[in-house]
Order: structure tokens, then sequence, then C-alpha cells
């Protein structure tokens, strides 16, 4: 069966992964020499890809999914397998995503739409990067970032709570990656520790945009219940119109409980009780929870969404005064698109990271004309997967994969009050009034 739903699928894909290259199986002549030159790494893969037995008995059986050699089994979702796959040309691993599209309703179609249009617009360093979308008539493949490190839900439930300073540097990577998303509009909808995971370098990645939105304004009003009832705002069970942002720092308030006490702050055995809970705003701080940590939680755990911490102001907060990153805890740079190295004259996030990307496309055999054709098709194009790859190799080996480091002093917290502040809109009421 699967034989049979990849047959059709390989043959079609044939087609467009030979279109990439020149139908020879050795590389262009170099004509002033008048010498065959050796193939290209892409061309050798794509005549591989048309031609070798064996890589496309490997495209049938799904051993092989596009540029993708297909590994073992990471997970399983509602809908959803994911597994390790290595990109043939770049060998970087990665996580497939793979969707059973027969199985997916109306709905889950809308949400799996919404998922891959948040990710595209997504370039974080704490947020899973999509590299490429695949599709064949049965199947759909979103080509992720690999975090090898797990998940916060399994690292609590095997390890317990996390340390003080931990819980600041995962904390504070979580923040930066919702800061940047309500930025930019999109609204996760669905945080808690299960969709938090780690790279093996400890570095925190925010995934599953699967309930996420984007609005328009801030103030724009939402009505879809959405998420996991434990980490639910209380307007959620109240049933009313809801603001987006609000929901988001409340289940952040209920991951930062769950981290610095193993617990959760809302626990019932019944969905009524539980919904009982979250409205009252039921819960106790354990006494031993550090002051700053404490008036953290209380500041976003409150019942009236209005009166919840806004994002700015947990930014701020005297917990994480602490925490040095390797980037700012505003929002960075976002990775540059794939038509800025098209484009020099538009200048690119990080001019030397632009060359060794473009440097190492070229290396594998990719031409400006594979980037020029294969700009419109966006993630769904395999030239975006490679650069994306390569992009995000750069700027990891420029740092931007470290998590941040906790200091061990804070000298003077009014100063360092003002470090954390730096640089946000907030202050602006200042400079009004002078
Ligand atoms: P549901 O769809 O029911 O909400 P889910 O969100 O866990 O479930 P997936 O996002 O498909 O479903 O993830 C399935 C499993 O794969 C999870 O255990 C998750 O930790 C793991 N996983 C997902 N994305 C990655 C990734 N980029 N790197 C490593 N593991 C991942």
């Amino acid at each position: 069966m699967i034989g049979e739903q990849y047959q059709v699928t390989s043959t079609r894909r044939h087609h467009s992964l030979c279109s990439l290259t020149d139908n020879s199986e050795v590389g262009p002549e170099d004509e002033e020499a008048g010498v065959l030159l050796p193939p290209t790494p892409l061309q050798k893969l794509t005549t591989d890809l048309c031609k070798d037995n064996k890589t496309i008995k490997d495209l049938i059986i799904g051993r092989r999914v596009g540029f993708y050699k297909v590994r073992g089994e990471i997970g399983y979702g509602t809908f959803s397998r994911v597994k390790m796959a290595f990109h043939a040309l770049t060998k970087d691993k990665v996580a497939l995503k793979i969707l059973d599209r027969t199985r997916l309703d109306s709905q889950a179609q809308r949400l799996l739409a919404k998922e891959i249009s948040s990710m595209e617009s997504l370039h974080h360093p704490n947020v899973v990067c999509l590299y490429e979308v695949m599709e064949t008539p049965s199947r759909l493949f979103l080509v992720l970032e690999y975090a090898g490190g797990g998940d916060l839900h399994n690292r609590i439930c095997t390890e317990g709570k996390l340390s003080d300073n931990t819980g600041k540097i995962t904390f504070a990577q979580i923040l930066s990656a919702i800061t940047y998303m309500h930025n930019i509009n999109i609204i996760h909808r669905d945080l808690k520790a299960e969709n938090v995971l780690f790279t093996t370098g400890g570095c925190v990645k925010v995934a599953d945009f699967g309930f996420s939105t984007q609005i328009s304004n801030q103030s724009d009003s939402l009505d879809t219940f959405c998420g996991s009832p434990p980490y639910a705002a209380p307007e959620l069970f109240r049933d009313e119109c809801y603001l987006g942002p609000p929901v988001d720092v409340w289940a952040m308030g209920v991951l930062l409980f769950f981290m610095v006490t193993g617990t959760m702050p809302f626990r019932a055995d019944t969905m009524g009780k539980l919904r009982r809970c979250v409205i009252e705003g039921a819960y106790t701080v354990p006494p031993w929870v550090p002051g700053p940590c404490q008036r953290l939680i209380k500041g976003i755990l409150k019942v009236v969404p209005t009166e919840r911490c806004a994002i700015d102001q947990m930014l701020g907060c005297d917990w994480l005064l602490s925490v040095e990153f390797p980037w700012s805890l505003v929002p960075p740079e976002p990775m540059s698109p794939l038509q800025s190295l098209l484009d020099s004259e538009r200048g690119g996030v990080d001019v030397e990271v632009e060359k060794e990307v473009r440097s190492s496309l070229e290396e594998l055999g990719f031409t400006t004309e594979h980037l020029h054709n294969n700009q419109p098709k966006h993630s769904r194009s395999p030239v975006t997967g490679v650069y994306r790859i390569l992009l995000h190799r750069a700027q990891k080996r420029r740092g931007c994969d470290c998590p941040p480091v906790v200091r061990g002093m804070v000298k003077d917290p009014k100063r360092e009050g003002l470090r954390a502040y730096r640089g946000l809109r907030h202050t602006s009421k200042l400079c009004v009034l002078s």
C-alpha cells in the first residue's frame, strides 16, 4: 500500500527534481578549455534520483523523500509521525513531520495551512525553523530543524523541577520567542511544556504552531478555544471572545510555575473542577520559590487579562535581571529571505553569513539560475530547503544557537533594571515628557 502511494509520488517528484539540473550525467562543458567538468554534488544527486535503481527504490519505499534520507522514528502526534532525516547534500540532520492528507478533515487542513504559514514567517533562534515543505497526493512533509534534546515536559517528569538558574535560562528563551512572535502578530495558542523542545546544546526551541494564528493587530479579538486545558486562560473557559497576547502570557505563567515547582498550578480530576480552579485563579506558589520568581508568577497568573503582566514587564522583571543573552531579549534580525542572495543591493542580514551561504551553494552546484527559478515556490522548493539549512548552519556557527548565561551577581539592581529595559519601546513615555 505504502509502495503504491510512493510510486505515484516518486514519478511526479522525479520530474521536479530532475528539472533542477541539466539532464546530463556529467557536468557542463568548460567552453574555454573544451573539457567536461566533473558533475557537481547536485547534478550527481539529481541523476541518482532519476536513474539509480537503489535510490529510486529508496524513494518508493519511503527511505528517501526528495533530497532527504529518512531514518528512525522520533515520535507521533494526533495527525503526524515525526522521523529523523538527513539532507543528502549538506548532511544536516532534520526532523521530518509526515502527515497523511487522507486523514485530515477540512478543519485539520485549515490548521495545517496556518501552521505552515506561521512557520514561514518565523525566524528566531528559539523557534523551530521550517526548512521546506514537500507534498504528494497522499502526504505532506514538513522539514523542520531537529531539536535532539527532548522536550521540557519529559525533562521535568524525569529529572524533576528545574534549578533557579536553569529555570531563568529556559524561561528567558521562551520569552524571547514569544516577544518576537507577538511583535509580528502571531499568537501561538498552544504553549505547553510538551511544545518546548531543546537542542542537544541546551537551546530552547518553541514548536508546534498547529493552533497558531496571525492577527492584524494586538487588539483583534479571537473566539476559538485552542490549546491544552491546564494551560488555558480563564477567559477561554468563560467562553468569551479573547485577546491573543494575554492568552499566551497566561500559558507562560503556567509553564513557569511548572518549571520551578515541578507541579502544575491548576490540577483537578474533572474538567469542571479544573475550569473552576482556573476561573477563580486558585493556586498557591510554594513559599520556597525565590521571591522575584514568585512575583513574576503572580503578575502573570492574574484572572483579569488587562491586569496580567504584559510582555514588556516580563522582559524587565527582577527575576531575569541576571540573564545575559548572546543576542538581545528583544527580537534579533530575521533570517534573510532567499531573495537577498539574488539582490546584493538589498543588504541581507549579515553580509558575511550570506557570502558563506552563497559559496556553499555554489560548491554544491546551485547556480543563480536555480535560485531565480525556485524563488516563487517559497518553502515548496528543494532549493529553499538547502538555502535555509545552510543559512541556519552559518548562523549557528556565529553563536545564534547558544543558550543565555546567568551572571553570578547583579551589583546594582537599579542600573541592571535599566539595562534590561534598554531598547524597549515602553521607555518612550519619558521622551515625550522631556
Ligand atoms: P499533537 O499533534 O497531538 O499536538 P505533537 O504536537 O506532539 O502532538 P508533533 O508536533 O507531530 O505532535 O510531534 C510528535 C513528536 O515529535 C513529539 O514527541 C515531539 O517532541 C517530536 N518532535 C516534533 N518536532 C520535532 C523536532 N523539530 N525535533 C525533534 N523532535 C520533534
